[in-house]
């Protein structure tokens, strides 16, 4: 079993992010398939996660995973020491089970 499937898809979800930030290619694909992408300005892209979780986020995973907004491919909980900090203090039973500390 994956991280990811030990914890559910916790970084699609709003306790952690408000929003993801999109490139400005990713913007129409995302709208056409649902999404709402708001400008901020300066070529600024972001989609906002909704209320609970993002829209793509289906029983723990990502429905359009393979086409997947950049940030969301890039994104690596293991290295962002913000996240740990945040996982850690707010949800460590889940930290653990996925690091195992
Ligand atoms: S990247 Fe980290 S927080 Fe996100 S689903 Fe995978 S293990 Fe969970
Ligand atoms: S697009 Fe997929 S990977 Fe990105 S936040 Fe939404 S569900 Fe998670």
């Amino acid at each position: 079993m994956s991280k990811c499937d030990q914890c559910n898809g916790f970084c699609c979800t709003r306790e952690p992010f408000n929003s993801v930030r999109i490139e400005k290619r990713e913007v129409v694909p995302l709208r056409k398939k649902g999404a709402t992408v708001i400008s901020l300005g300066y070529g600024v892209w972001e989609m906002p996660i909704g209320k609970t979780a993002c829209i793509f986020s289906k029983n723990g995973r990502c429905s359009i995973y393979k086409k997947r907004p950049k940030a969301c491919r890039d994104f690596d909980c293991a290295k962002s020491e913000a996240f740990q900090e945040f996982f850690k203090k707010h949800y460590p039973e889940t930290y653990r089970k996925v690091f195992g500390k």
